[in-house]
């Protein structure tokens, strides 16, 4: 990619607010800087809104509730169906700029794009099948019948990891439901999501369906928006500590929450396994998105018959890596998304190693510009180690060994966690039997990759709750009302 390349593509971002289908400054004109994580340099100012400007967002999504609730679903479906073809035609286009904000490779911002996009192409297919149900009650007389109608409108936080797919796994199936909205995106990676909002106008969303708001002054903007009272819906993906806090903030108007919250996603591999395809696994599940996903395996938990060969692969394809920045061509792991992010990263296998693990590949930050953090696999982790409970979300690989089934699962559940687990064995009673043993609200057997638009996603414990994606991903937005009939 060229400079070049580069200006064109940030000239296509609004950089201002999105307000009943109109783009305009922040109230006094406010921006803040977006960076380039691989260099540390600004990318382009954004509009920084103000309550004000986050309360017109919500008039407008107010405004055009009742009258959006009553469109067609087919006509919804058709929207969404029309952005997924604007995505999918525009996706150079769009990676490049996801690879500025963000610093993924080039391959992995397109193949966000095209994860992204099917939630579109996926509830542009549901919006037709929303239905309620007929029965008849128990005492034989009464006839019950459901409707299911959209909940109204939706707010909606997503993080900077996935700067288009968590909103579009939001923002689907809000459409499709019928839902208006308001979003507000990551301050360190807003500019794919203003780029969806020119996609979706040109797909024919009207005008204040969708807002999107982009703030830095993030906690006291938010509040006073997520305690307004003409809001039913509250989605969120992000930490588990902000989550937390927002619960009780939307505790004040009952609204609906869901939470995609952080992950600790315990990686199993059994003696029997098949080894090349569990290392194929354990390369996707750690360096997907350069491990800052809430699905990334933060724990290879290996039995001990196997642990060795497994390590030496795993720290021979990790150290064949090429990092650096994510625009160029060849690369495989991009920087971190921000300094302190490297930062804590460092912390994090310092303390591992500074309590007696051994660094097989990596283990040290980068030196020069831009946020990068070497592959890193790390062995004799004690459990004393941090990086056992929290999560490391980048691209670090700590190893730990069991003995046997049971030492396993209860290593795998003993985190206050529950996203994602992965197992490998080719047993498939051990399988079903470990799937349906952990605490987790999804489970990859003999995979390294989850995420499915058609499968329910989403998290127990401190990960949260609600799901997204799937036929059960719709129903987040939708309200069953009942009516009792009597002949
Ligand atoms: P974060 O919680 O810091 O921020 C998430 C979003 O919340 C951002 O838009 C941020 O601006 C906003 N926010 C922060 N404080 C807020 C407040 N007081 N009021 C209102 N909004 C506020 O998380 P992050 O660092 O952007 O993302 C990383 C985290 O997200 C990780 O923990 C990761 O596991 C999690 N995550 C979860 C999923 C999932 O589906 N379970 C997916 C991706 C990321």
């Amino acid at each position: 990619m060229t400079a070049s390349d580069e200006k064109k593509v940030l000239g296509t971002v609004h950089p201002q607010l999105f307000i009943g289908g109109d783009w305009r400054d922040a109230e006094g004109g406010k921006t803040f800087g977006v960076e380039d994580p691989s260099t540390g340099a600004n990318l382009i100012d954004v509009a920084d809104a103000s309550v004000a400007d986050g309360k017109a967002a919500i008039d407008a999504a107010v405004a055009v509730q009742d009258e959006w609730a009553a469109t067609a679903p087919r006509d919804r479906g058709e929207i969404l169906r029309g952005a997924f073809e604007l995505i999918t035609e525009q996706v150079d286009e769009l990676a490049l700029l996801m690879t500025l904000e963000m610093g993924k490779p080039i391959k992995e911002s397109k193949a966000e794009i095209a994860y992204a996009s099917e939630f579109f192409r996926w509830f542009a297919e549901e919006a037709v099948r929303i239905s309620g149900r007929y029965s008849v009650a128990p005492n034989g007389a009464t006839r019950l019948l459901t409707l299911k109608q959209p909940v109204g409108p939706c707010l909606m936080i997503t993080p900077w990891n996935f700067p288009m797919a968590m909103g579009t796994r939001k923002i689907g199936p809000a459409i499709a439901a019928g839902c208006t909205m308001v979003v507000k995106p990551a301050a360190l990676t807003p500019l794919s999501m203003l780029r969806l909002g020119d996609i979706l106008a040109e797909a024919g969303l009207p005008k204040g369906v969708l807002n999107i708001v982009t703030t830095t002054n993030t906690g006291p903007v938010m509040e006073p928006i997520i305690r307004d009272p003409r809001l039913r819906k509250l989605t969120f993906t992000g930490s588990t500590e902000v989550g937390r806090t927002l619960i009780a903030q939307s505790a004040e108007g009952i609204l609906r929450v869901s939470m995609e919250l952080g992950g600790n996603a315990p990686f199993l591999v059994f003696d029997d396994a098949d080894l090349d395809k569990a290392v194929d696994g354990a390369m996707l599940a750690k360096m997907r998105n350069i491990g800052e996903a809430c699905t990334a395996a933060n724990r290879f938990i290996v039995h001990e018959s196997v642990a060795e060969e497994f390590s030496t692969k795993l720290s021979a394809r990790m150290a064949a890596l090429t990092v650096g920045r994510g625009t160029d061509d060849g690369i495989d792991v991009g920087p971190l998304v921000e300094a302190k992010q490297r930062d804590k990263v460092a912390e994090l296998v310092d303390d591992a190693v500074g309590k007696g693990a051994k660094a097989l590949t990596g283990g040290t930050a980068l030196e020069g510009d831009g946020y990068f953090y070497p592959p890193t696999v790390l062995t004799q982790v004690p459990d004393s180690a941090r990086l056992r409970t929290e999560e490391i979300f980048g691209p670090v690989a700590p190893i730990f060994t069991f003995t046997d089934e049971a030492e396993a699962l209860r290593m795998a559940n003993d985190t206050e966690y529950g996203l994602v687990a992965y197992a490998f064995t080719q047993d498939y009673a051990c399988a079903m039997r470990v799937y349906e043993a952990l605490d987790t609200g999804m489970v990859g057997i003999n995979q390294g990759i989850v995420s499915n638009p058609a499968a329910p996603f989403g998290g127990m414990k401190s990960s949260g709750f609600g799901r997204e994606g799937g036929t059960e991903g719709i129903e987040e937005y939708l309200e069953t009302k009942y009516v009792g009939l009597a002949f």
